[in-house]
């Protein structure tokens, strides 16, 4: 297993009811970056992500899209387990009112849901604040009445308050370890082969403002690896020094390019598997794919020469993704990004995507949310009975390992359970969880012990 640490990078959800202006506030705390896409379509669609960075500090900020209070539609319900999933996974917890609505009946069922989800301390903030009549309104009674204080008061349209809310936000995240080299950096490969553009895109990504190539020393460092400062978090790219002074390409090299690249895929915690838009992905391109799926590395496809793709339009991508997602069906959780290493375009989302990826492949599930998943995906779809074997018999199941997150489950007989049953589980943890651009292991033992097999 490789880099057990955990990232510590917060997670802060934003929560509320719907119109209080979650989504501007999401994206004025992001600054100009507007939210990272679902990573993985039909997964965690109504959470947006992206990694905000201030001063010293640096959160994973989530829009949980909304809560609702009595879901009804299958709709409502997806919708509240990817916000719920957030919420009980989160840091921090930023409860929106609006300001000029005043407090909404709504509001206070909302906050004693959220308490029951999370033990995380929760944030009110006061949105639309320009529209208050006096900033005395903002230790108005009604407010106290939800338990949480006077608001932090905040405009997410002219951006008024943010710095400040931002600081308290900081204030009350945990503090990172001050000393760079006492954190495992997360390990980045580039892989792909010759002339897809790995050494545009990382020269690219080195060029990003944000990111400092740091001259300290390592104890994991290779002469070849390039350790960067993203915000607070160490990223070590492998073997990139490398690929930055590129030679001559011949098909030798081209060979050396792969046998490379698989070295590099069991160093790497992510790899970044780069192909080209408007090429079809060769055999190696899929087998690196999958050597990095059996090394339980997080993946993530960037699609690079994005602007040699003609006459684009507003559907280009969807049309691309689907195609490339068929040729990768079988990594179909990872993310994938459209961009173009020549001129620019989305590669600030690289990194981001990292983060996140990292963050959901560290993910360990509490027993009580495991225990509470396996029941409903046991009662949505029980195991089938397969010819020739013992009736399958289901104890439990219990997360037992992170990087990548393992599952086992805990049954009569090993055999009597079918591949597809686990394909399903992994797809049901997939829309429940997300775990995105990450593998999940989920294996089939017996149960150690005799009083689990009773229950
Ligand atoms: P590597 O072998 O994978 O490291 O590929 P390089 O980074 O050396 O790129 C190979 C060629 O593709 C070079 O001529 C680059 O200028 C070009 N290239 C790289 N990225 C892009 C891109 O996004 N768009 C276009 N049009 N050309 C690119």
């Amino acid at each position: 297993m490789k880099n057990k640490q955990q990232l510590g990078i917060p997670f802060v959800s934003l929560v509320g009811r719907v119109n209080v202006g979650k989504s501007s506030l999401f994206n004025r705390l992001l600054g100009e970056k507007k939210a990272l896409a679902s990573p993985v379509p039909g997964t965690t669609r109504d959470v947006n992500y992206g990694v905000c960075h201030w001063r010293d500090c640096q959160m994973l900020l989530a829009d949980t899209g909304g809560l609702v209070l009595q879901p009804q539609t299958e709709i409502d319900k997806a919708i509240q387990q990817h916000a719920g999933s957030a919420i009980r996974r989160s840091t921090l917890v930023l409860f929106l009112v609006d300001l000029s609505a005043g407090l909404h009946p709504d509001d206070k069922r909302y906050v004693q849901l959220v308490s029951k989800m999370t033990k995380a301390p929760i944030l009110l903030v006061g949105n639309k604040a320009d529209s208050l009549a006096s900033p005395g309104d903002l230790f108005a009674k009604e407010w106290y009445s939800l338990g949480l204080g006077a608001p932090h008061a905040v405009s997410a349209q002219s951006g008024m308050g943010s710095g400040d809310l931002l600081d308290v936000i900081c204030n009350v995240l945990p503090k990172h370890q001050e000393n760079e080299s006492d954190v495992a950096p997360i390990k980045v490969a580039v892989i792909g082969r010759t002339n897809v553009g790995k050494s545009s895109l990382v020269n690219r990504v080195l060029g990003e403002e944000r990111v400092i190539v740091s001259a300290t020393a390592h104890t994991t460092r290779e002469p070849h690896d390039t350790l960067i400062q993203y915000g607070t978090t160490p990223l070590l790219l492998i073997d990139t020094v490398g690929i930055r002074r590129k030679s001559a390409v011949s098909s030798h090299i081209e060979r050396e390019g792969v046998k490379r690249s698989i070295k590099n895929i069991r160093k790497a915690d992510i790899v970044l598997l780069v192909v080209e838009s408007a090429v079809t992905p060769s055999k190696q391109e899929k087998r690196l794919a999958s050597i990095a799926d059996e090394a339980g590395s997080g993946i993530i496809i960037i699609v690079n020469k994005w602007d040699q793709v003609p006459d684009k339009t507003s559907k280009s991508i969807l049309a691309y993704e689907k195609q490339f997602r068929d040729y990768f069906s079988f990594v179909d959780w990872s993310p994938m990004i459209f961009l173009s290493a020549l001129t620019g375009q989305r590669i600030h989302t690289v990194l981001d995507r990292v983060m996140l990826v990292q963050e959901q492949r560290t993910r360990v599930l509490s027993q009580e949310l495991v225990n509470d998943f396996f029941a409903k995906a046991k009662k949505r779809q029980p195991p089938q009975w397969i010819r020739g074997q013992k009736k399958p018999v289901l104890y439990g199941m219990k997360q037992v390992d992170s990087c990548p997150p393992t599952f086992r489950l805990e049954v009569k007989e090993r055999f009597s359970i079918h591949t597809n049953y686990l394909r399903y589980l992994e797809r049901r943890l997939r829309e429940v969880f997300g775990f995105a651009g990450t593998p999940i292991r989920i294996v089939t033992a017996q149960p150690r012990s005799k009083l689990f097999a009773k229950q």
